[in-house]
Order: structure tokens, then C-alpha cells, then sequence
């Protein structure tokens, strides 16, 4: 967690004079009346009285002071904080302060050498091992003297008062400190940061000085790994320190969440994660996939809203300024809901969202942007859990995705499960032993093989070495193998094969060949690998473009786009319909309204009559996919119409508007066209996937029917809808946003079902 303490010292010279005394070359007491308990890993940020960072690094508490007011001098309440890294200027700071105090003579070197920190009063620390859960810290560089103690009460009282006052700053918390409920933006800030919100990593840019920049954390890492755990003090961590451990805590570690979110949970996809991932992943509200933490149920949209957190607190602390404006990449192929879900993780983590933008369309930017070019490009992005490939004509400023085709489930973790499946064909050649059933074994053994991976871009054989995993007649277990790369390539090269069907049946869409593309650009860190290199090359008979970095440029196109929004040489996006949007029909099947590939923005009318006589209300089922069958699409919601007038059946037409905005979010407008009134629509999710397929199935939704497209005036200009935000959904009347009635139905929580 993070941990931010602001003490009363305006300078560091005053610091270095009055804070000596709390501070060892091994760690920092930090008074607090709210001590973490020991083992809490933190991100630690020690500030001027004007806010400045003094002192930044991660630690872990080692110990916990209780207050004690018989004492003499009275002992103030507070933890002993182990650090575990420093920056440079941190450490020399430290140094200076710990010579200073050395020159005072004040609380010599007497006890156990570093890195542990000891008591106030000169015991020990417990040598106990932090529990299982938390990694060991990794062991301080040896200093060449002795670490001096942790200073005695005494001396920690003669320190100016200080206390922990800012706790991860945040949003309204629920027990374990997840966000719960958007954070009003006060005043929007001057800087937009681009956003990559990946499978795996996320990361931050910006433009400055007219060039675009990832922007590095404090630790000097280009990227948050996209990862939240809950861990064994029941802390929620998130990025680096989640990551550290997803080997030791699997249950309690979530990865992947892009593949989770905004999907309904019982959906054949969500079910098959679920059979994968080690979390539990478990049905959430409006029937949403969700996924438990400890006692909790937790949204994908508040998982994310950490990782968000997390990058934008980087982008904070590099900018030094408040950021709460930012452009969010998502894959091409994500539908209504997902995109939704995103704004809506945005709005958890106190980002307004100026714009989605499409990832491909975001690494063309990065390659295109103020080059003036026109082009012909696909941009194949092969990231840790999805694929995509789209097809952008570039011409000057103007970027439009002609087609787009993907694979929500093709990417790196495929390749890695391909080695997996070897490496435990290997375990059982060679042990002649079952592999053990175990998490963390199997956690360890994934692990192994995404390295080896990676390393297998480079060199040609890599060995693995996992020992301890398991015991034998009370003896430990190892597996040894050495890997090559002909060997992961004769695994992986079916996968590679996928990409390249997509690609085609991305360029057949419009007719396409492969000769018609003028570059190729690869994305996403799968993409490093040299067969995939090789196979693109071969597919479209020229080698891939070199220049955009394959983990940076999605981010990069993001920043270049927020530049963009504030600047005159504004760039036009033209995006397509990722996948066709339909309602569904008795027996299951789906009509398509809006074609895939169609551009955006898009407005379709579909035409509706009453079947019953003085009927006053209407339902119709929206999907999302290319199969007729509402089983294999995704499920937007279902749009109920009311207040019609109530009239012979036949005899009251309804016009239903579907409008799809550039960001590929739905709005939906109802006119009677009889009176020309607008009728209530309304979309709403709540229904559940299973509920409203099961209605179709058994001859509900005979309102569809019945219904008929075209051979409808379109409404007039006055009818374009407002948009309602959250839901993807909005409500029209009249020309005048249902928000209160929209709120009633997206803003409580749904009964159980
Ligand atoms: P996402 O956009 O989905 O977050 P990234 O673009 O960060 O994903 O790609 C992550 C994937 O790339 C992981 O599966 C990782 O193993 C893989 N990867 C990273 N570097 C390499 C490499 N040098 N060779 C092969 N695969 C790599
Ligand atoms: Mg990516």
C-alpha cells in the first residue's frame, strides 16, 4: 500500500537536523496511531511540510510500538518500516542524516546488522520470517558499518511531532479499501494522460514539448503490471508488490482482469477462465463477472480502478501536478459493455475520460502522427490475453479503421500455456510422478515458462530449474529442462497461424489482399517473438515496420491523441462497428441492425408495430456478435418501450433508433409515429444474459417478431438522444434525458437472483 507521510520540517536541511533521530541506514519509525500490522508491505513517500518528496522507497513494517503514556519520557504509538529500496537521492539523504547522528553520538551501533530493524528500546526484532504470503523483502546492499538502532523512545520523542496523516489517498472505501463509488472531479487538470490499460502491463504517456513519453514510475519501471491482491494482512496491493505475490498468493491475486471485464458471468468464455485462473471468479451485480478477494466480492470495474489508480499516481508523482483527465486505450474488438465498463473503472479511479480509443488506431497514431502520410496499414497487436488486427488508412491528419477482426482469447498466456503443457509432459516423463495438485506449484511452473519464453527471443536454449516441487519419500523434487526455441516454436506456431487467419479474414472483409498493405505494424509484447516476426513477414510478403516500439506504442498513440484534443492540428478517427448489434428474435436468433465494420458514428432505425390491441409497452433483446444465435452473442441489455398510446394492434408504429457514437457507445431514441411522440427506451442490462436468451427461446419476445425494418421516416434532428453515461445506454423523451428514471433503474442494486 501506500503510505504518505507529511511531516512539519519545511526544508531539508531542518529535516536532515530534527529527523535524524527516527531514522537508521536500515530503516525510518513513523509515529502513527494507526500501525500497519507487521509484514505490510509499503510504497513510502516521507514529505516536506510544503508536500515535497523528501524521501521515497518501499519498505515493510517490522515492527509495532504501542503507546505508553506511564512511560518516561512518554513512548508515542508507531511502526518500525524496514526499507526495502531507496532512490538515490533517498539513500544519500539517510546517509546524512545517520552520519549527523553517528557525530552526535546518538544511538551507536550496538545491535543486529542490517537490514533489520530493531525495538525503540534496543531488543531485537523478531527473526520470524515474514508469513508465506509476503515475499522477504530482498536483502539490503551490505553497508560497509554496522546499522545503527532503531533510535530508543526517548530519542524518537525528541523528534518534531510527525505523524502518518495520509493513508492512499481515495475514494470512499469499503473494508478492504476498494473504490466504491466515482470520484467527483473537482476541476479538470491541465495535463491528459494517455493510458494503455493492458492485459498484462499498463502504462502512462504524455506529450511534452511536443514529444511523446512513457512515463516512468519511481522505481524506474515503465509499467504497472495490470495486477491486485489481497494479501495476508488483508491489504489490498496492486502492480509491482501484487505481482510479487502472484506466485506465493494465487487465489488472492487477480490478473487478467481485461479478459473479465464487462462480460456477464455466465457466458461459455467466463466459464472457461474460470476453469483456468486460480481466483475465484464468481457472479457479481447485474449479473457481471466478478471476482473474490478475501470476504469480499469485487467488481472487474474496481480492479481496474486500482490499476488506473496506480498509473495515474505515477503519472502524479512524475508530473508533479493533479491529473484527472485521460485518454484509455481498449482492443478494437471490445463491445458496448466492455467499453462502458472501462468508463466506468475510470470514474472509480477519479479520471474523467476524454476519450476510448482503440488500440490499433492508437499504435498507428504513434507511428503516424505529424508525418503527413498516406498510407495503407495493419497494425497486428499480440498482447498477453488478445489479439487484433485492424486495417487503418492514413491520409494526413485523418485515421480511419477500415476493418477490424480480433480474438478476445489468443495471447501470450496461449503461448505460455503451451509451454506448460510440455514442461509438465516433461515432469512426468522424468518423475514418473503425477504433478503436484497444488497452486503454487503450478503458479511457479507458469511463471518458468514465460520466461523461458522471453528468453527464447533472444537465444536459441534456455534451461528451466524449479526445485522443491514436490516431496518424493520425504525427499524434495526438482524439474530440470532445457528448452529451445525450436522446440517452443513447433508448440506455438499453430497460435501464430491463428493471428494470420485473422489477419485475412480482416482484409477479406473489404476485399483486401495482402499487397494492398503498406506497412505492417507490431504490437504488443508477443509480437517480440522472431516466429512471429518471420510468419508476418512471409504472410504479407514484406518484413514488419520497425517503427513503433511494440510495448510503448499503444500508450504513446494515447498521450499523442490527448495532445491533440487540446491543441488546433486536431486529428480525425474514424472507427468501425468491431462486431454487428442485434436483436433478438423468438427461437433464439438474432436480427442484425447494425452490420460489423460499419463506420462510426452510425444510426440505424428499425421499425416496430404493436401486436396486441391497446398494447402500451414493448421489449426487444440487444446482441452484440456475428452468429444468429443469441446463445453465441453477447448480451447488451434489453430495451423496454413504454407510454405508447394505446391504439388497434398494427396501428401504432414505432421508429427505435439506434445510434452508435464514435466511441462505439450505444444510445437508444423510440418516436410513435403516428403523433410523432417520443416514447420511453430504455436499455438495461439487468435481465441477465441467461434470462433474456431463455425468453426468446421459449417464444417470448414475439414483440421482435413481428417487428420490421426501413419503410420509416427517420426522426427528425430533435431526436438525438442524451447520453447516459455508466450504463452505454441512454433515454430519450422528448428530446430531454430520463437521467432520474435511468438512475432508478441502473443506480440500485439489482435483486438477487
Ligand atoms: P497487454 O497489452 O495484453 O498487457 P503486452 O503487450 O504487455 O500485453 O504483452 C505481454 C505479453 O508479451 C506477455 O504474454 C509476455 O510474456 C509477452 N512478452 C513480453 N516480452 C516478450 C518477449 N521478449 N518475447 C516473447 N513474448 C514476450
Ligand atoms: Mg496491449
Amino acid at each position: 500500500m501506500g503510505l504518505a507521510v507529511r511531516l512539519s520540517y519545511g526544508t531539508l536541511d531542518e529535516l536532515v537536523e530534527r529527523f535524524a533521530v527516527n531514522i537508521s541506514r536500515g530503516g525510518v519509525f513513523i509515529r502513527t496511531r494507526d500501525p500497519k500490522p507487521v509484514g505490510t508491505l509499503l510504497v513510502l513517500e516521507l514529505r516536506l511540510s510544503g508536500g515535497e518528496a523528501a524521501i521515497r522507497g518501499e519498505g515493510v513494517v517490522r515492527w509495532i510500538q504501542a503507546e505508553d503514556p506511564t512511560a518516561h519520557p512518554r513512548r508515542a504509538p508507531g511502526m518500525g518500516v524496514q526499507f526495502t529500496k531507496l532512490d538515490d537521492a533517498s539513500r544519500a539523504l539517510v546517509e546524512r542524516m545517520v552520519e549527523l547522528k553517528e557525530r552526535r553520538g546518538v544511538a551507536p551501533g550496538v545491535v543486529a546488522p542490517a537490514p533489520i530493524a530493531d525495538r525503540p528500546d534496543g531488543t531485537p526484532a523478531p527473526t520470524r520470517a515474514p508469513s508465506a504470503a509476503i515475499p522477504a523483502p530482498p536483502r539490503a546492499a551490505a553497508t560497509p558499518t554496522p546499522a545503527p538502532a532503531f533510535p530508543s523512545p526517548a530519542q524518537a520523542d525528541l523528534a518534531a511531532p510527525h505523524r502518518a496523516e495520509q493513508l492512499l489517498a481515495g475514494p470512499a472505501r469499503l473494508d478492504l479499501g476498494l473504490p466504491a463509488s466515482p470520484r467527483p472531479v473537482a476541476r479538470p487538470s491541465r495535463a491528459i494522460i494517455g493510458i494503455d490499460l493492458g492485459t498484462s502491463n499498463s502504462c502512462a504517456a504524455i506529450v511534452k514539448d511536443g514529444r511523446p513519453y512513457v512515463i516512468p514510475s519511481r522505481e524506474g519501471h515503465n509499467t504497472v503490471p495490470s495486477i491486485v491482491g489481497l494479501n495476508a494482512r488483508h491489504r489490498i496491493v496492486v502492480g509491482h508488490l501484487a505481482k510479487a505475490q502472484l506466485l506465493t498468493n494465487p487465489k488472492a491475486t487477480v490478473s487478467g482482469a481485461k479478459r473479465l471485464i464487462g462480460r456477464a458471468y455466465d457466458t461459455p468464455l467466463v466459464q472457461e477462465i474460470r476453469a483456468k485462473y486460480p481466483y475465484a471468479i464468481v457472479p457479481g451485480e447485474d449479473g457481471a463477472a466478478a471476482v473474490r478477494l478475501g470476504p469480499e466480492t469485487v467488481s472487474l470495474e474496481q480492479i481496474s480502478a486500482l490499476v488506473l489508480g496506480e498509473v495515474r499516481d505515477v503519472a502524479q508523482n512524475h508530473l508533479r501536478e493533479e491529473v484527472n483527465r485521460a485518454v484509455i486505450t481498449v482492443p478494437a474488438y471490445y463491445n458496448e459493455r466492455q467499453r462502458a465498463a472501462v468508463r466506468e473503472a475510470a470514474a472509480l479511479a477519479g479520471l474523467r475520460v476524454e476519450r476510448i480509443l482503440n488500440e490499433p488506431t492508437a499504435a498507428a497514431l504513434a507511428y503516424a502522427y505529424g508525418r503527413h502520410l498516406n498510407q495503407r496499414v495493419l497494425v497486428y497487436d499480440l498482447g498477453g490475453g488478445t489479439f487484433d488486427a485492424s486495417v487503418l488508412e492514413l491520409s494526413d491528419n485523418v485515421y480511419e479503421v477500415v476493418s477490424t477482426g480480433g480474438d478476445t482469447f489468443l495471447g501470450g498466456v496461449d503461448f505460455d500455456g503451451q509451454i506448460v503443457d510440455r514442461l509438465l509432459a516433461i515432469w512426468e516423463e522424468r518423475t514418473g510422478v503425477p504433478f503436484p495438485d497444488d497452486r503454487v506449484a503450478l503458479s511457479r511452473l507458469v511463471d518458468a515458462a514465460e520466461r523461458a519464453k522471453c528468453a527464447l527471443s533472444e537465444r536459441a536454449e534456455f534451461p528451466v530449474s524449479l526445485p522443491y516441487l514436490a516431496l518424493r519419500d520425504g525427499a524434495p523434487i526438482a524439474l530440470e529442462a532445457v528448452l529451445t526455441r525450436e522446440e517452443i516454436v513447433a508448440l506455438v506456431e499453430p497460435l501464430v497461424d491463428r493471428t494470420l487467419d485473422v489477419c485475412r479474414e480482416v482484409l477479406l472483409a473489404k476485399g483486401l489482399g495482402t499487397k494492398d498493405i503498406d506497412e505492417v505494424l507490431l504490437v504488443g509484447g508477443q509480437s517480440r517473438m522472431p516466429l512471429v516476426h518471420q510468419k508476418v513477414a512471409a504472410f504479407f510478403g514484406r518484413p514488419p515496420s520497425h517503427a513503433v516500439h511494440p510495448d510503448e506504442a499503444v500508450a504513446l498513440g494515447a498521450a499523442l491523441l490527448a495532445h491533440s484534443l487540446g491543441s488546433a492540428e486536431g486529428v480525425v478517427l474514424i472507427d468501425v462497428l468491431p462486431m454487428s448489434i442485434g436483436i433478438g428474435l423468438p427461437g433464439g436468433r438474432v436480427k442484425t441492425i447494425i452490420e460489423r465494420n460499419t463506420p462510426l458514428p452510425a444510426r440505424k432505425q428499425y421499425g416496430l408495430t404493436t401486436t396486441r390491441d391497446g398494447q402500451t409497452e414493448f421489449e426487444l433483446a440487444v446482441f452484440q456478435g456475428e452468429s444468429g444465435a443469441a446463445s453465441e452473442c453477447e448480451y447488451l441489455g434489453t430495451l423496454r418501450l413504454g407510454g405508447l398510446p394505446p391504439g388497434p394492434r398494427g396501428m401504432v408504429k414505432i421508429a427505435v433508433g439506434f445510434e452508435l457514437g464514435a466511441e462505439c457507445l450505444l444510445t437508444v431514441t423510440a418516436r410513435e409515429l403516428n403523433t410523432g411522440r417520443e416514447v420511453q427506451a430504455v436499455m438495461s442490462a439487468r435481465e441477465g444474459a441467461e434470462a433474456a436468451r431463455r425468453k426468446l427461446e421459449q417464444g417470448g419476445g414475439a414483440d421482435a417478431a413481428r417487428a420490421q425494418t426501413g419503410n420509416f421516416p427517420a426522426p427528425g434532428p430533435g431526436d438525438v438522444a442524451a447520453d447516459a453515461g455508466a450504463g452505454g445506454a441512454a433515454v430519450s423523451n422528448g428530446g430531454r434525458a430520463l437521467g432520474g428514471l435511468f438512475r432508478k433503474l441502473f443506480g440500485r442494486r439489482p435483486e438477487a437472483r
